[in-house]
């Protein structure tokens, strides 16, 4: 889509620093990190919001995708969060479909 930032992004027309990318997904980390480590793992094809996909293999590959990637950085054993945000309850802010993962720090929960 290309009034799409994540859009953008995957194209190469916003630079970003990207940590993982194959022919389904990419993974780049957060401009705003909230945590040492803060990265948004998204699908090549837009995808608005979860509410606007039944592609189980596609949503279940950002889950895994988050969980090779904490291992290969070294913090899977200590522990991450992985949330996908979703419309205006969910605060999400950007609709292309992205799975957030933190790590590097305790996180509290609830979230706020
Ligand atoms: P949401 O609030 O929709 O769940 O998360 C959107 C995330 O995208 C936010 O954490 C925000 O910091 C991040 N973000 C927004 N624009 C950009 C950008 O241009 N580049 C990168 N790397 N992250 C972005
Ligand atoms: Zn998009």
């Amino acid at each position: 889509m290309s009034d799409c930032i994540f859009c953008s992004i995957i194209n190469g027309d916003i630079p970003a620093e990207k940590v993982y990318e194959d022919e389904e997904v990419f993974a780049f980390n957060d401009i705003a990190s909230q945590a040492p480590y803060h990265f948004l793992v998204i699908p090549k094809r837009h995808i608005s919001t979860l509410n606007d996909t039944e592609d189980e293999k596609l949503i279940g590959k950002l889950s895994l995708t988050a969980s090779r990637i904490a291992k290969q950085k070294g913090f899977a054993e200590d522990g991450y969060r992985v949330v996908m945000n979703t419309n205006k309850d969910g605060a999400q802010t950007v609709f292309h479909v992205h799975l957030h993962c933190l790590a590097g720090r305790q996180l509290g929960w609830p979230p706020g």
